[in-house]
C-alpha cells in the first residue's frame, strides 16, 4: 500500500486510542495522538531507503511495531513533562492545548504508545490486503516463521484502494472529531 492507504488505515486502527485520548486529557490529546498515528504510519516503508534491507522485512513485522513502541513510550515516560512544557506552555495557546503540559507522564506514555502500536500494526495489516507474496509477502513474525499474512485484495499501488482507504479514514476521524467536540 502506498502513503495514502497507510494513512487512511492508521486513522481507522487508531481510533481507540484517539477516543481513550479524549477521555482522558480532552480533544487536543486526540489530536496531537492523530498526528502521531499519522507520522509513524508510513514509518515501515522507510525500510526502501535503507539499501542493505529487504522492503518489507524486519520493518513489516510485529517485533518492529512493538520495538518502536517500546521506545515511544520509553521516550514519553522520561521526557513528557519538559518536551509538552516546550512545545505546549505558550501563552497564545488556547488552555486546552496547555494544559496537554499537566498530563502525567505515564497516562501520556500510555496513549503515545498504544497509538504508535495500533498505527504500526495497521501497517502491516494495510500491506496484507495487498498481492504481494514471496519476496513482497508480509511475513509479520519472521524470523520465527516465514507465514505470509495475505490477503491479496489488491495491487500496493491501487489508486482506488489507496484513496478510498485515506478518504474512509478521513471521513471516519472527521465525524468522529465533529462528535466529540458537539
Ligand atoms: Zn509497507
Amino acid at each position: 500500500m502506498y502513503r495514502a492507504g497507510h494513512l487512511g488505515m492508521a486513522l481507522i486502527w487508531t481510533l481507540p486510542a484517539l477516543l481513550l485520548g479524549y477521555l482522558t486529557a480532552g480533544v487536543a490529546a486526540t489530536i496531537l495522538l492523530s498526528v502521531t498515528a499519522v507520522a509513524v504510519a508510513s514509518l515501515p516503508d522507510w525500510d526502501q531507503r535503507i539499501p542493505i534491507v529487504s522492503h518489507r522485512g524486519f520493518s513489516h513485522t510485529i517485533w518492529f511495531a512493538g520495538l518502536i513502541t517500546a521506545i515511544t513510550t520509553a521516550g514519553a515516560l522520561t521526557f513528557w513533562p519538559q518536551i509538552a512544557s516546550l512545545l505546549f506552555e505558550h501563552e497564545p495557546y488556547p488552555e486546552t492545548v496547555q494544559s496537554l503540559a499537566t498530563i502525567q507522564p505515564q497516562i501520556a506514555a500510555g496513549l503515545i504508545g498504544s497509538t504508535v502500536l495500533l498505527s504500526l500494526l495497521s501497517h502491516i495489516f494495510a500491506d496484507s490486503l495487498t498481492v504481494g507474496s514471496g519476496k513482497y509477502g508480509i511475513q509479520p513474525v519472521w524470523p520465527l516463521s516465514r507465514r505470509e499474512l495475505r490477503f491479496g485484495y489488491c495491487r500496493a499501488d491501487s489508486t482506488v484502494w489507496n484513496y478510498g482507504l485515506l478518504l474512509t479514514g478521513s471521513l471516519l476521524y472527521g465525524l468522529f472529531l465533529w462528535i466529540l467536540v458537539n
